[in-house]
């Protein structure tokens, strides 16, 4: 079924008995030329690219639970393409054009918003830092602009621009970054794909690999054994415990980050707002309501909840740039674990076992990459070859010395 402006008025007059489910339930089939692995957002995103993009026929994705109960339906919803170094910047700017097209060609409404991300910043190396940045962005066709203080004062006057501590000094402006509903990005994946033939089966859990001499043909699952020419793992947090099951081990830790949620407000942040001097990001959903966050908790965990330290870490950073927050109630918080990677960039990539891929490591930045990552993996996963955009998301990057550092912190997850 085709949404359309028509379709919403004459099923209002008709009582909306016409409307079909978004997606069906098959039975899995004994056989498929691609399984894909996790149905989160970037699982159905290559799905939806397999079938549409590279006209894939026999594809399904085998979800654990139900289709967005994984962090594509528990993040923050930022996108943007603000990265520095040539192996990311690029990438992210394909996906942030992906991004613009998505309502139109998935023919459903994921409420992508581009009001503009503004990064603070509060000092003078960190203006040298953004400067740099922005003339990166510029030169993969990215837009970035530098504000002074007045510039911010425009779009967000209620900041506190002489903190103490942290005064701010000025900002970089992307107007193209934004927010996008995160779980009708699920749901318009999955129906576009399910449209063009995709099985999606859900409460189907992986929990192990056909592979004989080096070849994968196949995988266990909750609900009995399914051949396939190529597997295609996309589980995000659980990355390090599948590829545990085929003998790998990956450059990757499983970290829990929290998100926030305020009662509704009238509205007053501008766009996405973060915090130069600590780590606190914050819009404000259509329904009013403040969304923020922080930092991964430091430590190890496959818990879905998080702990106050970061709670407080992160309300400091809220108080810091806007006190105002602090009289905002909160209404809920939550955790996603996140597949943080060694230097903090992720992998689409082959491994070493003949058919059997990996897409993983996006930390806790990986739903402004959903589309690009799943054009790049379908691509790689239907052509045999790298999408020329990800070429740098290799496995044995480490082994090379090509890390891809964004932030310059070395081999530790916790501090990407
Ligand atoms: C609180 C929070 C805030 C965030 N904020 C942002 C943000 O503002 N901007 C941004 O760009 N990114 C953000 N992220 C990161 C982003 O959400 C993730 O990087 C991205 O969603 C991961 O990809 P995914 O959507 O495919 O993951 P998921 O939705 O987690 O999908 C993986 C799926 O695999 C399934 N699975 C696992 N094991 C198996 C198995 N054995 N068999 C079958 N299925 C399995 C899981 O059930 C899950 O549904 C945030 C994350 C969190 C938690």
């Amino acid at each position: 079924m085709r949404y359309s402006a028509l379709k919403i008025l004459t099923q209002g007059l008709t009582g909306n008995k016409g409307w079909t489910p978004v997606w069906r339930e098959p039975e899995p089939q004994a056989e498929y030329d691609i399984i894909v692995i996790g149905g989160g957002g970037h699982g159905l995103s290559t799905a939806y690219y397999l079938a549409k993009e590279f006209g894939e026929k026999r594809v399904a994705v085998l979800e654990k639970g139900w289709l967005g109960s994984g962090n594509i339906g528990r993040n923050t919803t930022i996108i943007r393409s603000n990265y520095l170094l040539e192996g990311n910047q690029p990438f992210y700017e394909m996906s942030l054009k992906l991004w613009e097209g998505l309502e139109q060609d998935f023919n459903y409404n994921a409420m992508v918003s581009q009001r503009g991300i503004m990064n603070l910043i509060h000092s003078d190396p960190q203006r040298d830092a953004f400067v740099r940045r922005g003339n990166a962005m510029r030169l993969s066709g990215a837009d970035a602009v530098i504000l002074d203080r007045d510039g911010i004062r425009e779009k967000a006057p209620f900041l506190d621009f002489d903190n103490g501590r942290f005064p701010i000094q000025g900002a970089i402006w992307q107007p193209r970054g934004g927010t996008v509903r995160h779980d009708a990005v699920a749901w318009g994946y999955a129906r576009g794909a399910d449209s063009r033939g995709v099985d999606i089966i859900q409460n189907c859990e992986v929990t192990g690999f056909q592979i004989e001499n080096g070849v994968c043909s196949g995988v266990e699952t909750s609900k009995g054994a399914i051949k396939a020419k190529k597997v295609a793992v996309c589980v995000a947090g659980s990355s390090s415990r599948v590829m545990e099951t085929a003998g790998m081990r990956v450059p990757i830790e499983s970290h829990v980050l929290q998100a926030f949620v305020t009662e509704g407000l009238k509205p007053v942040i501008p766009g996405v707002i973060t915090f130069g001097a600590g780590h606190f990001y914050v819009s404000q959903s259509d329904k009013g309501g403040l969304v923020f966050g922080g930092d991964i908790d430091g430590y190890n965990t496959y818990a879905q909840r998080g702990n106050l330290p970061v709670v407080e870490d992160v309300c400091e950073g809220g108080m810091a740039i806007m006190p105002m927050i602090g009289r905002a109630r909160l209404l809920r918080m939550w955790g996603g674990v996140m597949d943080m990677s060694m230097d903090g960039s992720p992998f689409i990539d082959r491994t070493h076992i003949d058919g059997l891929y990996f897409n993983g490591g996006w930390c806790y930045g990986g739903f402004k990459a959903t589309p690009a990552s799943g054009f790049c993996y379908a691509h790689l996963l239907s052509t045999g070859s790298p999408h020329p955009t990800a070429t740098a998301y290799r496995l044995d990057r480490f082994r090379q010395g090509r890390q891809i550092d964004e932030k310059g912190m070395g081999n530790q997850p916790n501090l990407h």
